[in-house]
């Protein structure tokens, strides 16, 4: 499958790229890691007229610590560094963990960060080939007007399946987003719109620029777990964050993040109140699991079932809460 024809623009600054992206408005797509995007354009997925290479933009890149105690993020930052970001290990653990489970190493060092929290939402009726979706009469993301997934709907059921944003929201980020308009910041949970096709709030225009990490999600206790067909390549079809906060041997607060298994990522309403005060038990981690499985709403989007998928976001987050709460 070969690339469509492209033109190639390589703005060495943020305000270069941004009235770049103005002025091809419409046709012209980001490429940061390229990791997603350019197999999605393999498949014919997209095809604009012009890519917006950013990779060369410095200051998109790197983590640095702020005075309040919170960190900031540059979107172009790959997700290696994120890994093994020995501030982002000792002070928001649950994102490196998150980070180190996408994709392969080499896939790693190529994506950045912006383009996992932006990244197309997915489903096995829509990445597959020009071919292939053209003998299903397409769907509704891309060029028809069916859901294979939800036959007679008229929502699509796209699946989101990054790994870092289930823990950005637990840590409770914001992000900064740039246009010729000026910046503006928004939490990450108001970023995703819950539509598979729609799935986020950027606008023709709009970069992403920075992510943060507010100091009041500084030094919890931070675990991810996933689900995947190869554990050493794929994309989530389910994924659970856990950050945990204990005082005097119970639970001060927890907050647990879902991916791939509804259209946005999302964070479980009322795991805090289930949690806080208490201390950990088996029965109370069962809770917090089944609290989660019902958040999870996954349909047949993948080649795993909907009913297993939701099974292990209760396994998953039952043990991650446990081995939080146990942790010393
Ligand atoms: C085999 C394979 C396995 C994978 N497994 C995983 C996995 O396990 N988990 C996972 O999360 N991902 C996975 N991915 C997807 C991808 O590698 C990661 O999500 C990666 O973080 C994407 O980042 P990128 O910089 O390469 O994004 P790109 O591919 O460059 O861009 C992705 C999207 O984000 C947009 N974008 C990028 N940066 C910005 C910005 N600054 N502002 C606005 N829009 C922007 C692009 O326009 C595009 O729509 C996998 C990919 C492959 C090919």
């Amino acid at each position: 499958m070969s690339l469509p024809e492209f033109k190639l623009l390589r703005p060495r600054t943020t305000a270069e790229a941004i009235a770049l992206l103005a002025e091809h408005s419409g046709d012209i797509r980001i490429l940061a890691g390229g990791t997603d995007l350019l197999p999605s354009m393999r498949q014919k997925l997209f095809e604009p007229q012009c890519l917006l290479d950013i990779r060369r933009i410095a200051e998109l890149q790197g983590i640095r610590p702020q005075l309040d105690g919170g960190v900031e993020i540059g979107a172009l930052t790959a997700l290696t560094d994120i890994e093994h970001s020995d501030l982002l290990r000792q002070h928001f653990p649950v994102l490196p963990e998150a980070a180190k489970t996408v994709a392969s190493p080499v896939l790693r060092n190529m994506g950045t960060i912006g383009g996992n929290i932006c990244l197309d939402t997915r489903c096995l009726w829509y990445n597959q080939s020009l071919q292939w979706r053209k003998s299903c009469a397409f769907c509704i993301k891309k060029d028809g007007d069916l859901c294979h997934v939800a036959p007679g709907g008229t929502k699509c059921w796209a699946v989101f399946s990054g790994d870092t944003p289930a823990a950005l929201l637990c840590l409770d980020a914001e992000i900064e987003i740039g246009s010729t308009s000026g910046l503006r910041r928004v939490k990450l949970a108001d970023f995703y719109t819950g539509l598979g096709d729609d799935y986020r709030k950027l606008h023709p225009g709009e970069l992403l620029t920075r992510v943060f990490l507010p100091a009041s999600s500084a030094n919890y206790r931070g675990a991810y777990r996933k689900l995947r067909i190869r554990g050493s390549i794929d994309y989530p079809l389910a994924g659970v964050a856990v950050v945990l906060k204990r005082s005097n041997g119970h639970i001060e607060d927890v907050r647990v993040g879902l991916t791939a298994v509804n259209p946005a990522p999302v964070l479980v309403k009322g795991a805090t109140e289930l949690l806080a005060g208490r201390y950990m038990t088996e029965e109370w981690a069962e809770a917090a699991g089944v609290l989660a499985a019902q958040t999870a709403k996954p349909l047949t989007t993948s080649v795993l079932t909907p009913e297993y998928r939701r099974e292990m976001i209760r396994v998953f987050t039952k043990r991650a809460v446990l081995s939080l709460a146990a942790e010393t």
